[in-house]
């Protein structure tokens, strides 16, 4: 099934650096909206930011997004020291394979973490990364029928 995660976790704080190194990981791609920044919120949390720059010693990171805003790319561009890269596309690979190539890192070697099966996680399938899903931080403060939607495609992971 294209859209199952090779694993699924709760937090993202639960990423376990020991077991992605354990397989030859060197890169961590991350979605943005939902899987390290609330949903339009602009702002990394100062405990993100702190794991984020933790797992920057072990790993090459960037994230990938579908945002297509110049300005709140920027804006999350200049919080963390790592590519953020926009317009992404997911689940089309082009962009992320073009970032893979600028990291001069295999694909085979990366992982890739978001809260969406349809594009995250189908999109880092499709580039034969690692693939990670995490509950959206963003949960609580979505409206229902985002939530729905939600539901709908984690059921579809289910066997
Ligand atoms: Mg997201």
């Amino acid at each position: 099934m294209r859209l199952k995660p090779d694993i699924n976790i709760k937090s993202i704080y639960d990423i376990n650096i020991f077991n992605l190194k354990a397989c030859e990981i060197e890169a961590i791609f991350f979605d943005l909206d939902s899987t390290v920044m609330r949903s339009k919120s602009g702002v990394f949390e100062p405990k993100m930011l702190e794991f984020l720059a933790r797992l920057q010693n072990h790993f090459k990171l960037a994230i990938i997004s579908n945002n297509k805003n110049e300005d709140y790319i920027n804006k999350a561009r200049a919080q963390v020291k790592f590519p953020v890269i926009g317009r992404a596309a997911k689940p089309d690979t082009k962009v992320l394979l073009k970032t893979c190539e600028e990291m001069k890192v295999n694909p085979r070697n990366c992982a890739f973490v978001g809260d969406r099966p349809l594009t995250d996680i189908l999109c880092a399938k499709r580039a034969c990364m690692f693939s990670i899903l995490v509950d959206s931080i963003s949960c609580d403060e979505e409206k229902k029928v985002v939530r729905f939607v939600r539901f709908l495609e984690r059921l579809s992971i289910k066997k």
